[in-house]
C-alpha cells in the first residue's frame, strides 16, 4: 500500500520494535476508510483509537541511522518539546555524514541493524521512546525553581510530583527540590498556583552510549541540561568519536567504553 511522504517520515521516526504492527494498524485504517493512499490524518486517527503515548515506523530493511521520537510530538500533555527543528537538523547532520559508506568499510558482509546509529528523542522524563538503550538519547526536562512568591501550602507540588522531590519544611510553606530524586519533568512548576514554583530552564538531558544485544547497557548521562544548539553540538561530537575510534561497526556504547577516560564526553560516570 502506498504512503505518502510526510506519512512514511512521521512512521520513521517511531520505535522500531513497534513500526510493523503501526504500519498494518494504519493500512487497516486507511483500507477501513476506503482509501488506497496513507496520510497522516490515518497516522492521527489511527493514534487516537489506539495510542495514547507511543509512536510508529517503516520495515526498510537496514538504515544506516534512525532518528526517533516518542509520541508526544502531537498530543501528548507531558510534552516539555515546543519545537521539533531539532528532529530535522539531527536528521541533515547524519546525512550529511555518509555513515552508509563509513559502515561499508568497517562492517564486513551486509549492514544489520543492530550497526546503525540511533537517536532516540522523549518528549519528557517518562522515556516511552526508550532513549536509555540508544546511542544518543535525547530527553526533554524543565527544570523548576523557587520564586519571591509566597507559598500558600496547598500541596499541589507534593501530590503531583512522581519522585517524591519536594519537601515543605516545618512551616508547611518553604519548598525544597532534591536532585537527585528530581528528574526536570516540570509537573510542579505546571501545578503550583502562587508561582512559587517557576521553570528555571527547559532543554534536554542526554545519555550516550545505550543499547541492547549481547552485552547490554543503559546510556550514560551527560552532566547538565543542554539547549537544542548545544545537543546538536554533543551529537555531532559523539558521531566524531564514532566515525574515529569505531573498528569493526561496533555500538557507539562499546567505543566509548574501550576509550574509558579518554572520552571527551562530560559522562556522569564513566563507561
Ligand atoms: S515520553 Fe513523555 S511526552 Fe513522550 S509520549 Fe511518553 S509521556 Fe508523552
Ligand atoms: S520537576 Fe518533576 S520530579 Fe522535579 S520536583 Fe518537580 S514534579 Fe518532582
Ligand atoms: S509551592 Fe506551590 S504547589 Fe507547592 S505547596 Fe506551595 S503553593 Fe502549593
Amino acid at each position: 500500500m502506498e504512503w505518502q511522504s510526510e506519512a512514511e517520515k512521521k512512521l520513521n521516526r517511531a520505535p522500531f520494535f513497534i513500526r510493523k504492527k503501526i504500519r498494518a494498524l494504519v493500512e487497516n485504517e486507511a483500507l477501513r476508510q476506503g482509501d488506497s493512499l496513507v496520510s497522516l490524518k490515518h497516522l492521527q486517527d489511527c493514534r487516537e483509537k489506539f495510542f495514547t503515548g507511543v509512536q510508529t515506523g517503516p520495515t526498510e530493511p537496514t538504515p544506516a541511522y534512525s532518528v526517533e521520537t516518542c509520541m508526544g510530538s502531537d498530543s501528548c500533555p507531558n510534552n516539555l518539546i515546543k519545537d521539533y527543528q531539532l528532529v530535522e537538523q539531527l536528521e541533515r547532520m547524519l546525512a550529511e555524514r555518509n555513515l552508509a559508506a563509513f559502515f561499508r568499510k568497517k562492517v564486513k558482509g551486509p549492514l544489520k541493524f543492530h550497526h546503525r546509529f540511533s537517536i532516540v528523542i522523549a518528549g519528557c522524563p517518562n522515556a516511552c521512546s526508550r532513549p536509555q538503550i540508544a546511542d544518543l538519547g535525547i530527553i526533554g526536562v524543565s527544570q523548576p525553581r523557587t520564586s519571591e512568591e509566597p507559598c500558600s501550602g496547598c500541596g499541589a507540588c507534593v501530590e503531583n510530583c512522581p519522585d517524591q522531590a519536594i519537601t515543605l519544611g516545618e512551616d508547611g510553606r518553604t519548598p525544597e527540590i532534591s536532585t537527585p530524586p528530581c528528574l526536570a519533568c516540570g509537573q510542579c512548576s505546571q501545578t503550583c498556583p502562587t508561582g512559587t514554583l517557576i521553570e528555571r530552564e527547559r532543554g534536554f538531558r542526554l545519555l550516550v552510549g545505550g543499547k541492547l544485544g549481547r552485552h547490554p547497557q543503559l546510556g550514560r548521562e551527560l552532566a547538565g541540561i543542554y539547549s537544542a544548539t548545544e545537543t546538536l553540538t554533543v551529537a555531532g561530537t559523539c558521531l566524531d568519536i564514532f566515525q574515529q575510534h569505531n573498528q569493526h561497526g561496533e555500538r557507539f556504547g562499546e567505543v566509548l567504553h574501550r576509550l574509558g577516560p579518554q572520552s571527551p564526553l562530560p559522562m556522569q560516570e564513566k563507561f
